[in-house]
């Protein structure tokens, strides 16, 4: 009976040590960034086990040490620490990564093994220490440490405190890290892609001037000449075309980026997008002797959209068609009203797109054919600007095919009003 009140006080003491490691545990779990998840750490460390200081060291590869990370943050030779490498040999930190075991000195200043350069260097002086091993997936990434117990010798309690610690403290650092390393690389990537875009911009912007010079004088030359230098004239008047259309795609690589509020949208009927594409494309198809149906079966369906913007997309799947079907080959456009959209498909008896293709397709600059041997001209953008345009509207685009050879069918699904 005379055990009582001390049972029940040690009750009250146990569940406020769990309240505060589920606290830890919750705290720990819910911070991304590594540098304030260390802080975290040390000072739940420190708390929970009466130190006067905590200290994380992680394991460092390429220099075989281990190196101070944070220390606790009201310590004022805490900045000192954070410079200072640990070896693995002959330190008590090394040893604990090592052996993967937890040691606890009531005495440091009697162990060999305690690293003093450390203390000297850092002007902090170690009396007691109990140190945890950080491991992921059965690799060593660290040391926890708290030091200088304020009161006592360090307990059973304070050894499974830290234990408890160092396992979330490992799972959430090594998160912490991914997520350090994948915004670097994300960051690099959008540096690159923003030097991509102004080189673009610049370049573009660069070209038109002296290319509307050779558009204009190559026009009057085949106008005037006759025989061959009427041929070569036609020549160079083709070329500087389709030298405009690629600048023209550079340029409206910024539709990529389009937002729903930069469509102008009215009310068109659905026959004149297509017919004001297919007239784009007639010459080409003509050209290349290819047979384009197009069907439309409900005339007066109307589709709220932006008139240019869509029939940009559209031409520039139809230029594909024709452009990847060889010679003689047959293209058909059809639309399909259903329930709440409506379904454009062009189909093509051309050269197919490999299954694993079809989506990678849609990216910038992608293109199936290696571009050191492609034999199609282009740059790898008309399909990226027709998805950024379909999906701006609501819609949705998606290529099949059945193989090499086989024909490609592309599918705008597109909403009704
Ligand atoms: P580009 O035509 O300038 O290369 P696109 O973005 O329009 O760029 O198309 C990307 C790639 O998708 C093309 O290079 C081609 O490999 C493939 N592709 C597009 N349309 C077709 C099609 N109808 N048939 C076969 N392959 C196609």
């Amino acid at each position: 009976m005379t055990d009582q009140p001390h049972t029940i006080a040690a009750c009250e003491r146990e569940i406020r040590r769990l309240n505060r490691l589920v606290e830890a545990s919750l705290m720990i779990n819910s911070t991304l960034e590594l540098q304030p998840l260390l802080n975290i750490i040390m000072d739940f460390a420190a708390e929970l086990t009466e130190a006067e200081s905590a200290s994380i060291m992680l394991y460092d590869q390429d220099t075989n040490e281990l190196h101070f990370v944070a220390s606790t943050t009201d310590n004022p030779v805490a900045p000192r620490l954070l410079r200072i490498p640990v070896p693995l040999e002959g330190s008590v930190a090394g040893t604990i990564l090592r052996e993967n075991r937890v040691i606890v000195l009531d005495d440091v200043t009697a162990d060999p093994r305690h690293y003093r350069q450390a203390d000297s260097m850092s002007g902090f002086a170690t009396r007691s220490l109990i140190g945890v091993p950080m491991r992921f997936k059965d690799h060593p990434i660290g040391v926890l440490e708290a030091v200088n117990r304020r009161e006592g010798h360090w307990t059973d309690e304070d050894r499974s405190n830290l234990l408890v610690l160092a396992s979330q403290a490992a799972i959430a650092i090594e998160n912490a890290r991914l997520i350090q390393q994948l915004q670097k690389a994300f960051n690099e990537l959008d540096q690159l892609d923003k030097l991509k875009n102004d080189f673009i911009a610049i370049a573009s912007h660069e070209l038109r001037t002296p290319l509307s010079v050779i558009l204009g004088y190559a026009t009057f030359l085949k106008e005037d000449a006759q025989g061959e230098v009427g041929e070569h004239a036609t020549a160079v008047l083709n070329s500087a075309i389709r030298m405009r259309n690629l600048i023209e795609d550079m340029t409206n690589l910024r539709y990529l980026k389009l937002g729903e509020g930069e469509l102008v949208r009215e009310h068109i009927p659905l026959a004149a997008i297509v017919q004001s594409a297919q007239n784009d494309v007639e010459s080409l198809a003509q050209a290349k002797g290819h047979i384009l149906r197009v069907q439309i079966p409900d005339i007066s369906l109307v589709v709220v959209a932006d008139r240019i913007k869509i029939g940009m997309a559209l031409t520039n799947i139809l230029n594909n068609a024709i452009k990847f079907t060889p010679s003689g080959g047959q293209i058909t456009l059809t639309c399909e009203r259903k329930p709440q959209a409506v379904w454009i498909v062009v189909r093509d008896s051309g050269i197919g797109i490999p299954q694993d293709q079809l989506t990678r397709i849609f990216e910038e600059f992608h293109q199936v054919e290696d571009h050191m041997t492609r034999r199609h001209g282009g740059m790898g953008l008309g399909l990226a600007i027709a998805k950024a345009v379909i999906e701006a509207h609501g819609g949705r685009i998606w290529a099949e095919s059945e193989g090499p050879n086989r024909g490609s069918t592309f599918y705008i699904n597109l909403p009704l009003g």
